[in-house]
């Protein structure tokens, strides 16, 4: 019992506390709430495995609902990619919900609010009621505005919904307190006007709620008992609760808002603003670009939605700002894959093999495993051939002890294949190696059972059969930031961060097999590390993307 306690987080030990204060289970309902303003990011996925797996551990519904109170920057494009990337995470909610849906029912709470004279319009400049706000060490004082009758108030923020006043000339307050400790609670904006399309609502409305009035609210009406936010919004929480009990009656749930850190990852920005910055100024390809820290940069990148769920459960929440280690994210999905990536070769930097005792004409294909960590992957052929290529780095001339590939007068096994001897090779004026002239030994087939199969040579090589090798694009990924935190740094913007090596596109040769690959279909090239197919891929061209090398500096993680 008391192991289990220690395994909760702290918001579901503030759960179980409320579950034996007399809360019933039935009434847990939780919910993710994104604005629709950017796709998705890892930050994001953070919070959606949090909020949907309270729902799975206690069978609970989580609602989407967008938190759409600012046509200027919602488009339905973001709906539509986030409810695409929430399901291919792998989650179901229970209702779609919108924040608009609910701006009549706020629109006559607000009504009451007026009428029992909790909010007045103030029609001062912005300036005049920012230093009217006090600081946090001094208080506010009262806008000339804040005593205005029901009546007036009643008629001004009518003119407001009509539209009769220009953007910014008037706006409504709550009527709280001006010199509260808390500087949400003095006399914040509950409407402000905003003569914008909406991208569900049309121009209905030219007044719309501001967050705080929205969020809670809408909880209540959703009756949501946990609504889980960052850490920015614990200063709101006074706000939050003065707001539920203006409506709150006690017959229904009263939503409790709790925080936790938000998640940061290392050498990325995850502020959407940001983001599209970086894709509107064209420094990436879009918001799925698979540099990017988004949900579908991370898919079109390979990453599968296990590995995402795996890294926020290790990751885990915290009350603390902290940034999490961008190799625990590489970790996971090289976890993942190990165990269901289907293994292939390719070449991303050729040289041309000759195997002079080879026949000429002679074709064989030899098996290959697909994936020694899954019995069940089965086997493949592989044809191999008298011209084959290897990886440049994968032979010198000369080299010392530790070299364990090719070099002149010592042998390599091939995958799969023969073991091959190094004999010569032919220079061009540079000095760069354009083939290397080698021998092998005809009873050495992988498999075959020999005395010579078994042999034990140091160094295996991947390599694929020129005759039979595919052209692919290869585009691999470093990080697109160089710095670890690229938005921590006050004299410096973000961008000066930004690693102009971030892409390298090669030119490779694939085995035949990956002919047929799809997009998304995933592969560890040997030796190499894991990739999929890219969504520019055609029927004539592949293209692949490099989600992950098989070895990195963060192996220390991995230990
Ligand atoms: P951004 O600053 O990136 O635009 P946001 O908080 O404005 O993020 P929302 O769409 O409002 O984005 O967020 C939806 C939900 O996801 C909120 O509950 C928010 O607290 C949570 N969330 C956003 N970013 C993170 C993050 N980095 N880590 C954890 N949760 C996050
Ligand atoms: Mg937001």
């Amino acid at each position: 019992m008391i192991e289990e306690k220690k395994s909760l987080n702290f918001l579901e030990q503030i759960i179980e506390e409320d579950l034996a204060n007399g809360l019933s289970k039935e009434k847990l309902r939780f919910r993710f709430p994104p604005e629709p303003n950017g796709y998705l990011h890892i930050g994001h996925a953070a919070s959606i495995c949090l909020n949907f797996g309270l729902g799975l551990k206690y069978n609970a519904p989580v609602n989407l609902r967008f938190d759409d109170t600012n046509p200027a920057k919602e488009e339905q494009e973001y709906v539509d990619s986030i409810k695409h990337d929430v399901s291919w995470l792998g989650f179901k909610w229970d209702q779609e919900r919108y924040s608009s849906d609910y701006f009549q029912q706020l629109y006559d709470w607000t009504l009451e609010l007026i009428k029992e004279g909790k909010a007045y319009v103030d029609n001062q400049t912005s300036e005049e009621m920012a230093i009217q706000k006090g600081t946090p060490t001094e208080t506010g004082t009262n806008s000339p505005n804040r005593d205005r009758t029901v009546d007036e108030n009643l008629d001004l923020f009518l003119k407001m919904k009509n539209g009769e006043f220009e953007e910014g000339s008037h706006v409504l307050r709550a009527k709280i307190d001006m010199k509260h400790v808390n500087m949400h609670m003095r006399d914040p904006i509950m409407y402000r006007i905003l003569k914008k399309h909406h991208h569900r609502t049309g121009s209905d409305w030219c007044i719309y709620p501001m967050y705080d009035w929205t969020h809670g609210e809408s909880d209540y009406i959703e009756q949501i008992s946990h609504s889980i936010c960052t850490l920015e919004f614990k200063s709101h929480r006074d706000l939050y609760d003065w707001y539920v009990e203006q409506v709150y009656d006690s017959t229904n749930l009263r939503p409790k808002q709790r925080e936790f850190a938000r998640r940061n990852l290392s050498y990325t920005v995850m502020s959407k603003r940001k983001l599209l910055q970086l894709v509107e100024e064209g420094v990436v390809n879009g918001w799925d670009d698979p540099r990017m820290p988004t949900i579908s940069g991370l898919r079109r990148r390979g990453y599968t939605p296990q590995s995402i769920r795996n890294f926020s459960d290790t990751a885990g929440i915290s009350k603390r700002d902290n940034i999490t280690d961008v190799a625990l994210l590489e970790h996971c999905i090289k976890d993942d894959l190990n165990k269901t990536a289907p293994r292939v070769m390719a070449v991303l930097n050729p040289v041309k093999v000759v195997i002079t005792n080879y026949p000429e004409d002679k074709e064989e294909w030899l098996t290959a495993e697909n994936n020694q960590e899954d019995e069940n992957a089965g086997f493949r052929k592989v044809p191999f051939s008298r011209e084959i290529y290897i990886e440049k780095e994968d032979f010198r001339e000369e080299a010392n002890k530790k070299f364990f590939r090719l070099k002149l007068g010592k042998e390599v096994r091939l995958k799969n294949a023969y073991i091959i001897k190094a004999e010569s090779c032919v220079k061009d004026e540079k000095g760069a190696i354009t083939e290397i002239y080698c021998t092998y030994d005809e009873d050495s087939r992988s498999g075959s059972g020999t005395e010579a199969s078994k042999r034990k040579v140091k160094g295996t090589l991947h390599w694929v059969s020129i005759k039979h090798a595919e052209k692919a694009e290869v585009r691999v990924y470093d990080r697109l930031f160089t710095d670890e935190a690229p938005d921590g740094h006050k004299e410096k913007d973000f961008k000066e961060f930004i690693n102009p090596d971030s892409l390298t596109v090669m030119n490779a040769f694939v085995e035949p097999s990956l002919k047929s690959a799809q997009n998304l279909d995933r592969f560890q090239f040997q030796r190499l590390g894991y990739f999929c197919v890219d969504k520019d891929a055609t029927k004539n061209r592949l293209v692949f993307n490099r989600t992950v090398p098989l070895r990195d500096s963060w192996a220390k993680i991995e230990k």
